[in-house]
C-alpha cells in the first residue's frame, strides 16, 4: 500500500494473491488492507489537503504533467504488467496507458484555466462571484476492467482541482495501480495520493463511511453502487457513480455490411466483452438480418483467443472463472428459452489454463431473457431484427441502463432521431466506444450519477460557493423595522 508518501503493509497481516487470468498463475501478492489502514490513509490525505488546495494552479499543473511524463517513461513496463494482471491484449493496454498519460496532461491544463466566474451584481456597489473549491479527500474506488484509465479519470481531475485522494483499487488488479504510484507520484507531497489495497467491505466501506471523506468517486457494478449510495446518502456525501450498462447498437439498412460487422464485433468483444460500454444488444434491420448474421459469424469465428502478451491475440481471457460462469448461465438460460448459438459460446477445448470463453453470436433472443436485460460482461453478441426505426428506438430504450448507445448509418434523419430520443450518456454514430478527453462520459438511468472527462469531469470535484460582497456596506432600507 502507499500511505503518507511511503510504501507499507500497514496493519495488514494477510495478503491477497494477484492471479494472471491467462495462465491462472500467481503473479504477486498485495496486503489485505484493514479499516485502520483506510483510516490512516484518510488522515494523511486530510493533513495534506490544505497545502495542496492552496498551491497555485500552475504548480499543481506542473506536478500533474510530471506524473504524465513519468508514466510515459515507464509505458511499456506498465502495459506488460497490466496485460498480465487484467488479461486483455497488449494493443488494448497500450491504448489504456496512453489514455492515462493524456488524461493527466489534459486536466493539468484544464485546472489552471478558471476556478469560477464573476456574475452581475444586483447593485452597482456590490461584487458577486462564484468560487469553485475542492472538497477535501476523495475516495477513488476502481474496478478491474480498465483499472488505470478509470483511476486516471478520477484521480487527475480530483488532484487538479485541489483535492487529495485515497485510492482503493480492485483486489484483482492492484499491482498496476501500485506501479503507477511508485514510478510517477514520488514528487507529490506525502499524503496527496494514497493507495489502500484490499477488499471492498474491509477497505472500501470504511472509506465510504469516513466523516472526513466528502466525495466518493466509484466505478463498478450496480449492486455495489447501490450499497455505497445507501451508506453515503445519509451522510450527504457527494456521490460520483459510474455503474453498469447494457449498451445497444442499431444497424440501419443503408450501412456497408463489412463496416457494420467489424464495428459490432469490436464494440461487443473488446476486452472479452468486459467493458461497461460493451455492445451487449445488436438490433439489425430485418432486410439485412440474414446477411449481417452470416458475415458476423464468419468474422467472429476467425478471431484468435490467447494470452494477451502474445502477438496475434485478438481476445484474451475473462478476468475470473466466476465471471465466465455468469456469462455461460445467461447464455444457457437464453438457449433454454429458444435462442440459438450460431458460433462460439464454449470454453476452448485446446486451452486448459486460463479463463477463456469463445466469443459467440446468438439469435432468437428477446427482451424476456436476462441475456437481453441484465449486464452480461462477456464475449457474447445477441442479435435481434427490427422492422422500422421507431421499433428500434423502443427496443434501445427498453432497458434499466443508459450508459452508451451506438448507431451505424449515414442517414441523417435517423441519426437525429436517435440522439434526440435515446436515453444514454454517450451516443456513438458509426464509431462505437470512442471517447474524447473533452467529451463527458457517464450514464443516465441506472448507469449512474455524474460524468468523467471534459469540463464536467473536473466540475465533479469542485463545490461552488457564491460570494456576495456589498462594498459600501451602508444601512439598507429593507432591513427592520418594516
Ligand atoms: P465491483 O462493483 O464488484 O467492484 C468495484 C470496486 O468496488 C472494487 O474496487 C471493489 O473492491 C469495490 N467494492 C466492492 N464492494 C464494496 C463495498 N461494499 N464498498 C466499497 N467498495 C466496494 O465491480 P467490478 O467487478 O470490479 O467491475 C465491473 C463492473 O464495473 C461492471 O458492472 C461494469 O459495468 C462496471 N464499470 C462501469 C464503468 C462506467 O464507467 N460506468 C466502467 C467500467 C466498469
Amino acid at each position: 500500500m502507499f500511505i503518507n508518501g511511503k510504501f507499507t503493509d500497514g496493519k495488514s497481516t494477510e495478503s491477497i494473491p494477484v492471479i494472471n487470468p491467462a495462465t491462472e498463475e500467481m503473479l504477486d501478492e498485495v496486503p489485505r488492507g484493514t479499516k485502520a489502514d483506510a483510516h490512516a490513509a484518510v488522515a494523511a490525505a486530510s493533513a495534506s489537503f490544505l497545502d495542496w488546495k492552496r498551491a497555485p494552479a500552475n504548480e499543481r499543473a506542473a506536478a500533474l504533467h510530471q506524473v504524465a511524463a513519468k508514466i510515459r517513461a515507464h509505458h511499456d513496463e506498465i502495459v506488460e504488467l497490466l496485460t498480465k494482471e487484467e488479461g486483455k491484449p497488449i494493443p488494448e493496454n497500450d491504448e489504456e496507458v496512453w489514455w492515462v498519460e493524456e488524461t493527466f496532461d489534459y486536466y493539468a491544463e484544464l485546472a489552471r484555466h478558471e476556478t469560477g466566474r464573476v456574475i452581475p451584481p444586483g447593485d452597482p456597489d456590490q461584487f458577486n462571484f462564484v468560487r469553485k473549491e475542492p472538497y477535501g479527500v476523495v475516495a477513488c474506488i476502481v474496478p478491474w476492467n480498465f483499472p488505470l484509465l478509470l483511476l486516471a479519470w478520477k484521480m487527475a481531475p480530483a488532484l487538479a482541482a485541489g483535492n487529495t485522494v485515497v485510492i482503493k483499487p480492485s483486489e484483482l488488479t492492484s499491482l498496476s495501480t501500485l506501479k503507477i504510484v511508485e514510478v510517477a507520484c514520488g514528487h507529490l507531497p506525502p499524503g496527496v495520493v494514497n493507495v489502500v489495497t484490499g477488499y471492498g467491505p474491509e477497505v472500501g466501506e470504511p472509506l465510504v463511511e469516513h466523516p472526513d471523506v466528502p466525495v466518493i468517486a466509484f466505478t463498478g457494478s450496480l449492486d455495489i453502487g447501490k450499497r455505497i449510495a445507501s451508506l453515503a446518502g445519509p451522510m450527504m456525501k457527494k456521490l460520483h457513480l459510474e455503474l453498469g450498462g447494457k449498451d445497444p447498437m442499431v444497424i440501419a439498412p443503408d450501412i456497408d455490411l463489412n463496416v457494420a460487422v467489424s464495428a459490432a464485433a469490436y464494440a461487443a468483444l473488446l476486452n472479452a466483452g468486459q467493458v461497461c460500454t460493451s455492445t451487449e444488444r445488436v438490433y439489425v434491420h430485418e432486410s439485412i438480418f440474414g446477411q449481417f448474421s452470416e458475415k458476423l459469424v464468419d468474422f467472429v469465428s476467425k478471431l484468435r483467443l490467447g494470452n494477451g502478451l502474445e502477438e496475434g491475440t485478438d481476445i484474451g481471457p475473462m478476468i475470473r472463472n466466476k465471471f465466465r460462469e455468469k456469462v455461460e448461465l445467461q447464455v444457457a438460460e437464453a438457449v433454454n428459452a429458444g435462442a440459438k448459438i450460431l458460433t462460439g459460446g464454449k470454453r476452448p477445448a485446446n486451452m486448459t489454463r486460463g479463463f477463456f470463453l469463445e466469443p459467440s453470436v446468438i439469435t432468437g433472443v428477446d427482451h424476456s431473457m436476462r441475456l437481453m436485460r441484465e449486464e452480461t460482461f462477456g464475449p457474447v453478441i445477441p442479435l435481434m431484427p427490427y422492422k422500422d426505426f421507431d421499433e428500434a428506438i423502443h427496443l434501445v430504450n427498453d432497458c434499466q441502463y443508459g450508459l452508451g448507445a451506438s448507431l451505424m448509418t449515414h442517414d441523417a434523419k435517423l441519426v437525429k432521431q436517435y440522439f434526440e430520443q435515446v436515453k444514454a450518456g454517450t451516443i456513438w454514430i458509426n464509431d462505437p466506444l470512442t471517447d474524447n478527453f473533452a467529451g463527458p462520459f457517464g450514464g443516465m438511468k441506472m448507469s449512474g450519477l455524474g460524468r468523467e472527462l471534459g469540463q464536467e469531469g473536473i466540475d465533479e470535484y469542485y463545490e461552488v460557493k457564491h460570494v456576495h460582497w456589498d462594498i459600501e456596506g451602508k444601512l439598507k432600507e429593507f432591513w427592520y423595522p418594516y
